[in-house]
């Protein structure tokens, strides 16, 4: 663990190092769980929303995009339910006057358990060797059943007083568990109180009467406003989805990981609207699809898995994370959610129109029921890069750190070097870049030495090296290096553009779906 975490912090530093994330107002010490991207980072940032936004628009002829405002109507948050239950219940402690949140600390003590069971298995395992039964160890050895029982007792009261909103009880787990604020190390614990994630600002002079309005926590509520019109304007018909890539910003009680929990983020989300007794079956073919389009960039299928929520939100009645083993454990990275009608007939008894459908095929109309597939683009950023990130040990004792991103995500597709900097090698490689650029992020790069030149490229993922030398001024080819296997091949300057565009295109990825 200690070492994942390790690799974890020289992750942090690569991408600000390389530019692809920088801590927010860093020049005034930074702002708290804000985070700007930097030049590689906008990049790949905007390739990965690319990647989304097309597999979901261009792939799906009944899926369509919007781009709502971020400010809304603040009774529309009292319709979706966020101004009453958008809620986390935080605890502080006396002595650090650190926050926490309830739920985190005891999800935390039930994870310590966990780990502890799994150390008794893994010393019994290293000390039986080939003979050993690791279901029978788990079923009969006392202190793994100890720890398993208190382990389930736990969970089971943490989700009962969770699903009641039991505050009071949540205070005492934390109580009875002698769960103590790693900080100070102290249990001068205060009552645990809810605290509304929204942001609120002020619209309008305060001279005429101003109104307080919501920074949205979610892109959702903008695409169930704009229901009707997209239907009625677009034509749609019942099964259809909507599509939006946008800011959300939530007051997170504890913003830690990076840009993993973030107050400033980004959602790509799609809304699919279907008949009423349809939804679990859609529910199970947007698992797949979306799991589908994770799989597609090759990080590893090993690194995902669902998780099936036990607490569902207010508006859901079938829910499931897609998790993605990070340094620090499997995390959500996305979300699918079954949220009924409970949206589209909240708005239609908050704004007192009419939001209903007329099935032209069953000859009768309906709210329909909505399956919601929501991505964070930062969380699926940090999978990207955490799953990219090698130190690798050349032969000869070399050395070098690549970033292996999926070639189509890469912010640069190619850099093109000449070898030396004169005999006109500069020249001609410029030509190449004038060429190349239209279809392609492409660097010249003419400084230091050939190996280093390509140590820079391999730390920003850069799939291809273009190297020009004087082989190039007589036959017009040149080499091209790929970046994972480092291989080198003589090939044409006129194949180029194939070669290249073959592989990094977001085209090549839509293609496996
Ligand atoms: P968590 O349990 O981690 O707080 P959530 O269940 O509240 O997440 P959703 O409301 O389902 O998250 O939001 C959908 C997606 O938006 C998440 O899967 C995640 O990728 C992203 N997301 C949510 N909150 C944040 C945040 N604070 N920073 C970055 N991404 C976020």
């Amino acid at each position: 663990m200690a070492q994942q975490e390790d690799v974890f912090k020289k992750i942090v530093s690569h991408a600000k190092e390389y530019g692809f994330v920088f801590q927010s107002s860093e020049i005034y010490d930074g702002l708290a769980a804000v985070y700007d991207y930097g030049q590689n980072g906008v990049e790949l940032k905007n390739n990965i929303k690319r990647y989304w936004w097309d597999a979901m628009t261009l792939l799906h002829e009944n899926i369509v995009g919007i781009d709502s405002a971020i400010f809304m109507h603040p009774t529309i948050w009292k319709a979706s339910g966020h101004v009453d239950a958008f809620n986390d219940p935080l605890i502080d402690n006396r002595d650090s006057k650190k926050r926490y949140r309830a739920d985190v600390l005891i999800e935390d003590a039930i994870a310590k358990i966990d780990d502890k069971i799994e150390t008794e298995v893994a010393k019994a395992k290293k000390r039986f060797g080939e003979s050993f039964d690791e279901a029978l160890y788990r079923q009969t050895n006392p202190r793994v059943v100890e720890h398993q029982k208190h382990r389930d007792e736990l969970h089971q009261r943490y989700s009962d007083a969770m699903n009641a909103n039991d505050l009071n009880e949540l205070k005492q787990i934390i109580l009875d568990e002698e769960i103590v604020c790693p900080i100070s190390g102290t249990r001068n614990w205060t009552d645990v109180r809810q605290f509304n994630l929204m942001f609120k600002t002020e619209m309008g002079s305060t001279a005429d009467g101003s109104m307080t309005v919501y920074l949205r926590p979610e892109t959702a509520q903008g695409i169930f406003v704009n229901y009707l019109n997209v239907q009625k304007t677009g034509r749609m018909r019942i099964p259809f989805g909507i599509a939006q890539i946008g800011k959300a910003f939530r007051n997170e009680i504890v913003a830690r990981q990076f840009i993993f929990r973030m107050r400033e983020f980004e959602q790509m989300e799609m809304q699919f609207f279907v008949r009423p007794g349809e939804e679990l079956k859609w529910f199970e073919e947007w698992k797949k699809t979306r799991l589908k389009w994770h799989k597609a960039l090759g990080l590893g299928d090993e690194k995902y898995r669902y998780h099936d929520h036990e607490k569902l939100a207010h508006y859901a009645n079938a829910a499931t994370d897609i998790e993605f083993e990070m340094p620090f454990g499997f995390k959500e990275v996305e979300g699918i959610h079954s949220r009924t009608n409970f949206d589209l007939s909240q708005h239609e008894k908050f704004s007192g129109k009419k939001i209903q459908y007329f099935d032209p095929e069953l000859n009768e109309s309906y709210t329909p029921y909505v399956i919601e597939t929501s991505i964070g683009v930062d969380r699926m950023f940090l999978s990207v890069l955490c799953s990219s990130y090698e130190e690798q040990t050349l032969e000869g004792g070399d050395s070098r750190v690549v970033l292996h991103l999926p070639a189509a995500l890469a912010p640069v597709k190619c850099a093109v070097m000449p070898l030396v900097k004169k005999d006109g090698l500069p020249d001609k490689a410029r030509e190449i870049v004038n060429d190349l650029k239209f279809d392609f992020a492409t660097h010249y790069d003419e400084k230091d030495s050939i190996g280093k030149r390509y140590r820079r490229q391999d730390a920003i993922g850069t799939p291809y090296c273009i190297t020009v030398d004087h082989q190039t001024l007589e036959d017009d080819t040149v080499t091209l290096r790929e970046r994972d296997s480092m291989q080198q091949t003589r090939v044409k300057i006129a194949d180029l553009h194939k070669l290249i565009h073959d592989n990094v295109s977001i085209n090549s990825l839509l293609r496996k779906l």
